[in-house]
């Protein structure tokens, strides 16, 4: 076989958050194939389309292969040299005039936790600006900041294998047949188990389920607080865990006397006996897991949300137990490594912005000043680009992210981007984002670099370097650490003689020691020999811990309880209307990553979905005179969608329609509104009040 690879090299997929091992078959220097690894737990051999044709991208046409910068309106080829000089000779005169805020970044669950742990540490201790925030917040902010006004801290209690033994698994708001694919395998592996979907949207997933509930769009907080108040109307409730573990029942109580079933049948469109049977599911089995993903977090009551779900199961008593837990299922390959190395919305190792005893000790593990350290959290995503909006950013740094594709509201963000004084993208695609830059970092890509990845259960896997980067493409861990040495003082104060990422990961397991999310114990070799190893792994734990809140961890709160919250439904921040009487959702994909930078080149993926759609209800459809194959528009206040192909089902309901949001040419998110929640920043994708158009 002329392509039979010469050598097989060990690694993580680096696409979704599932975290399945592989191999990657490389031929002349050249990716040539991607296979499961049959040993490693997450996937057991198997892989999704994506992970399938991985080694595809990272010879995609559309990678950038050296540092670009604008001229005469066009991106042309320059040395890193003349890069870094021009990008470090900017921040710093856009410092000295307008101050150290007025330069900001914007992160990515893209990068491996090695790099995304060394870009915090430069940006916030060597550039010293805290206007710094990840494209993690698009996708699962509110699930952060769900858990740590419950728990204390945030960190997904519970593994994969949970969804083996659970005798009832809700799973909330998430698609996983489509964006976690892999995960079902579990699911699947539970021959006792009964399956609950929660969602507007019939999606592919609840033809998993044994029950679907079609709850109305952005009700599921009312739902969950509905629950609440039955479980605890018929003395359901675990007294025994509840008094040893939580506060706050007393006036949880008084809270949910405003969501009695009736009402909260009014408000979801679930009838109350199903609320009964419902409340009862959580009650009558012993192990009872709840998985959500975006249906949740992108919410203006995101994190509000997920404490309601977390009630529940502490009501209950439904944590820190095989088979059981308020899991979020996270996004991005390296979503959690970004939440743990932190900077963004903690300080590192989920250390608290103003809890001082945290900051002291920081200073003293990376010997820095403490005064270089951030006493509180800069603008989040949004608040970043009001800044530029204003005036008072000048200069923002992106990394492996494509806000003009992912993020709300396209027309206003393309024009409050062009109000800045410099673009700098540092990206292996050249995608939307990174065409209207003024300087572009060439970003090495998965497969041409080594580091880990920490999936939605906690653990961390190994992604190595197979082939070398393609042109003068340079790793992310290489490009900070080079760019950090055009700052006086910087690359010696903040990484001394470091010169690969093996450097970041061994201060990150001193850094972590001790903390929640603690990495002392592993080891690259490690890690590798074991398939991974969810964190906290230390000298008490050295193969890792299954599940958190197990009677040996507690809580991570003053007094070690959890919080009961009381969290408010509020109906839709945009209603419909006679003129946009119509609900957009958006979402993902199975065949599709993202914005498609990595994956609108691989042949057998955009064949499969080479363009977006719209799902529309047959009611909807007939209605309107459409059928399915036919072209159609969508509006709302903030603009319009043309030629989207219409698909008539029965999976939405009348006055909702659902469009994929991957696909730069029929850009849905040029509708989408600026409605944020309040807590976590994170956006409202899920409910736009549109109009659709018959062509
Ligand atoms: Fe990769 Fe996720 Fe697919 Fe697994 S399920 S192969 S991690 S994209």
């Amino acid at each position: 076989d002329e392509k039979k690879p010469d050598k097989w090299v060990f690694s993580t997929c680096g696409y979704c958050g599932v975290g399945c091992g592989l191999y990657i078959g490389v031929k002349d220097g050249k990716a040539v194939y991607t296979k499961g690894n049959p040993k490693h737990f997450v996937n057991q051999g198997t892989l999704c389309p994506k992970g399938l044709s991985e080694h595809q991208m990272i010879n995609s046409p559309h990678r950038i292969q050296t540092p670009l910068i604008k001229r005469n309106g066009e991106l042309q080829s320059v040395t890193w040299d003349e890069a870094f000089t021009k990008v470090s000779n900017e921040f710093k005169r856009i410092q000295k005039e307008h101050g150290n805020k007025a330069v900001s970044v914007i992160g990515t669950g893209q990068f491996l936790t090695e790099e995304f742990y060394t870009l915090g540490k430069f940006v916030q201790l060597g550039l010293r600006t805290n206007n710094y925030d990840g494209n993690t917040t698009l996708c699962m902010a509110s699930a952060v900041m769900g858990y740590k006004q419950s728990l204390g801290s945030d960190g997904p209690t519970s593994s994969y294998e949970d969804f083996e033994h659970a005798d009832t698994i809700f799973l909330v708001g998430a698609n996983i047949a489509d964006n976690h694919p892999i995960l079902t395998l579990h699911v699947n592996k539970n021959p006792k188990k009964k399956v609950i979907v929660i969602d507007p949207r019939a999606s592919k997933t609840s033809q998993m389920a044994d029950v679907y509930v079609p709850v109305r769009p952005r009700t599921d907080l009312a739902l969950y607080n509905g629950l609440a108040y039955i479980v605890l109307e018929q003395g359901w409730e675990d007294e025994g865990y509840i008094k040893a573990n939580t506060n706050g029942l007393k006036e949880l109580k008084k809270h949910l006397q405003d969501y009695p079933p009736q009402e909260v049948a009014n408000i979801t469109g679930i009838d109350v006996k199903t609320l009964y049977e419902l409340a009862r599911e959580f009650v009558s089995n012993e192990k009872v897991i709840t998985g959500w993903t975006m249906g949740i977090n992108q919410s203006f009551m995101g994190t509000d949300t997920v404490s309601a779900i977390i009630n529940l199961h502490l009501l209950t008593g439904h944590i820190g137990r095989e088979g059981t837990g308020p899991f979020s299922i996270t996004g991005q390959c390296n979503a959690m490594g970004t939440r743990e190395t932190g900077f963004t919305s903690s300080l590192p190792g989920y250390r608290n912005y103003g809890d001082e005893k945290a900051l002291k000790e920081y200073a003293q593990i990376v010997n820095v000043p403490q005064d270089i350290i951030p006493r509180e959290r800069g603008y989040k995503y949004a608040e970043i680009i009001d800044a530029i909006d204003r005036g008072e950013i000048k200069a923002l740094w992106i990394t492996a992210t494509n806000p003009l594709v992912s993020f709300v509201n396209q027309d206003k963000l393309r024009k409050t981007l062009a109000k800045l004084d410099l673009l700098v993208v540092q990206d292996a695609f050249l995608g939307d984002t990174a065409q209207i830059a003024d300087v572009v970092f060439a970003a090495a890509t998965w497969g041409e670099k080594e580091g880990v990845y920490t999936n939605s259960e906690r653990r961390c896997n190994k992604a190595n370097k197979a082939v070398e980067p393609i042109g003068e493409a340079k790793s992310d861990f290489d490009i900070i650490i080079e760019f950090s040495k055009y700052f006086e003082g910087v690359n010696e104060m903040l990484f001394p003689n470091w010169s690969e990422p093996r450097d970041a990961f061994e201060e990150w397991k001193k850094v972590s020691k001790g903390q929640l999310c603690d990495y002392s114990g592993m080891s690259y070799e490690l890690i590798e020999e074991l398939g991974g190893i969810q964190w906290p792994c230390n000298e008490e734990h050295p193969k890792g811990t299954k599940r958190l809140y197990s009677s040996d961890t507690p809580f991570r709160t003053a007094d070690k309880k959890a919080n009961l919250v009381c969290a408010e439904w509020y109906p839709m921040a945009e209603p419909v209307s006679p003129e946009f009487p119509v609900i957009l959702n958006t979402g993902r994909t199975v065949e599709q990553w993202h914005t498609r930078t990595k994956t609108r080149d691989i042949a057998i993926l955009d064949n499969l979905a080479p363009e977006a759609w719209v799902d529309i209800s047959p009611i909807d459809a007939q209605k309107l005179k459409v059928k399915s194959g036919d072209r159609m528009s969508l509006s709302s206040p903030r603009g319009r969608v043309d030629d989207v192909i219409v698909r008539v089902t029965s999976s939405v309901r009348e006055g909702t329609v659902f469009v994929p949001f991957h696909f730069n040419e029929q850009l849905v998110n040029t509708l989408t509104n600026e409605s944020f929640c309040p807590k976590s920043g994170e956006p409202n994708f899920k409910q736009t009040a549109i109009q659709l158009h018959s062509v």
